[in-house]
């Protein structure tokens, strides 16, 4: 399996664990080589530098001896030596002139045991052995011509016990190093764990989660950050799902329930029909009341069929530019035609062009009209009037009908809701769903509606639309 593969198909706890170590192992190569090369450069550069040191004070005593031959002491050579540095001078055939310390390995023995592959942080032009596998001796060579003669000085100097020190830290290093690997990845595992807890919750109460069976919330973990925040989210998108059954659920049973109503009354009347066919009077009071009822489903299935076409987003709005008043004063004269009942004022009409759906503007102008007349008694009166001011038409739907509670005020946009039918005039049949198509109406074209009402006075609804200029 590839490398990608493997970091594709590993869970988020898995790579927020391995990129954790990595970081730390990356870290740690950091230190390590920090920590290696300064003791490298501890270790060798002092041993370097006393040599270095004991070399350049032999080379000056040896170049002032020189001027004054006749004082010449050989031995006097091992005095600038800075301590532990060790010095043998040897002429070509191998006869050892002067040795600071005999016990010190031969030279001979120190070239067999030289380093072919000296450490990378060793001076090029010293020598280095590892005497006995354990002793590392640093070795430093200076020519010199006495009367004529070729004698080598060799410098040395142990570095032994430092690359002891070196070992150990080394040992140190790789053993801290495999311990933080370990702590690594058992904190990245903790950590990663418990970033990720809420996670895990959100889905197993994912996995849970079925219609009907939506109770279950995840609990808020205590820090204020975006894992406690997409829990939020979360939870609120649940109780928004929630609600939305719960408005489908009622909806399906209050729709069951109105059309229950006139299909009864229909089965009633089809029965009295069947056993009373032969009474005239019986049989057109049946046929009107099925009439009637069948007029009254139609109306209802209508309205339930536009809500359920804009819950889907599938209700079309083809919105064009026109003249508001135009419609106003349509709307108005054809109903002072057949209303008989009511007195229908249009007190002004101020000229105003909107963008919006004319086919729906006009259903909603017929929805506050038809309850206006429905809720208001015979010899009332049904005010209408449009009013521009600003950048917005102001149209009020008046009447001095039976009025809306304030508690019920509210609720009035709900669907289905219909104030209890005691307090209603005679024949206001409705279906409870007039004003919420009418806010869908009003919501689709960013019309604002306000109602004022009072009980047994009247009800005036202000509709705020904007005018497009
Ligand atoms: P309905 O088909 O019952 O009229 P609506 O959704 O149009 O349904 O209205 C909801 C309820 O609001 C009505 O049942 C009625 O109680 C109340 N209502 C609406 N308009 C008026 C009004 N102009 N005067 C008094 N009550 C009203």
């Amino acid at each position: 399996m590839r490398l990608n593969d493997v970091y594709k198909n590993s869970s988020i706890s898995a790579k927020i664990t391995g990129i954790y170590a990595l970081c730390f192992l990356a870290l740690l190569c950091v230190i390590n080589l920090a920590v290696w090369f300064g003791t490298s450069y501890a270790l060798y550069e002092p041993a370097e530098k006393t040599l270095e040191y004991s070399m350049k004070s032999v080379q000056d005593l040896l170049s002032n001896l020189e001027k004054d031959v006749a004082s010449f002491d050989p031995n006097k050579v091992r005095e600038p030596l800075v301590p532990g540095v060790v010095l043998r001078v040897v002429d070509d055939d191998g006869n050892i002139f002067i040795d600071t310390d005999p016990t010190y390995p031969s030279n001979k023995i120190f070239e067999e045991c030289e380093l072919k592959d000296p450490p990378h942080f060793a001076a090029d032009d010293f020598d280095i052995a590892l005497i006995d596998g354990r002793a590392l001796v640093y070795r430093a060579r200076m020519d010199y011509f006495h009367e004529g003669e070729h004698v080598t000085f060799y410098f040395f100097r142990t570095i032994t016990s430092m690359n002891h020190i070196f070992d150990d830290l080394i040992h140190l290093l790789i053993f801290l190093d495999l311990l933080g690997i370990i702590i690594a990845i058992v904190a990245g595992k903790f950590i990663s764990r418990t970033i990720l807890d809420p996670i895990t919750a959100m889905t197993n109460l994912a996995r849970s989660i079925a219609y009907g069976k939506m109770d279950g919330r995840i609990p808020l973990p205590p820090a204020n950050d975006e894992l406690s925040e997409l829990a939020k989210t979360f939870n609120e998108m649940l109780d928004r799902l929630q609600g939305g059954i719960n408005r489908q659920q009622k909806f399906v049973s209050d729709a069951s329930h109105e059309l229950r109503t006139p299909t009864a009354v229909i089965a009633g009347y089809i029965e009295v029909l069947e056993k009373y066919s032969d009474d005239k009077n019986l049989f057109n009071e049946s046929v009107e009341a099925i009439r009637s009822e069948a007029q009254n489903m139609k109306f209802l299935l209508e309205n339930l069929l536009f809500l359920a076409r804009a819950d889907q987003c599938r209700q079309k709005l083809n919105k064009e530019k026109f003249d508001l008043s135009n419609v106003i004063d349509d709307v108005m004269h054809k109903m002072k035609k057949v209303v008989t009942t009511h007195e229908i004022i249009l007190s002004r009409n101020d000229f105003a062009e909107i963008f919006g759906d004319v086919t729906t503007i006009r259903q909603m102008l017929r929805i506050f009209l038809d309850n206006a007349m429905k809720y208001t008694p015979s010899g009332g009166k049904i005010s209408v009037s449009s009013k521009v001011e600003g950048k917005n038409i102001f149209v009020e739907i008046s009447d001095t009908g039976i009025g809306i509670s304030e508690e019920n005020l509210p609720k009035i946009f709900n669907r289905f809701f219909r104030v209890d039918s005691d307090n209603l005039v005679r024949d206001a049949n409705g279906t409870g769903l007039g004003l919420s198509i009418a806010k869908w109406i009003a919501d689709n074209h960013g019309i604002k509606i306000s109602v004022k009402s009072e009980l047994g006075k009247g009800t005036t609804f202000i509709l705020k639309i904007p005018v497009e200029t």
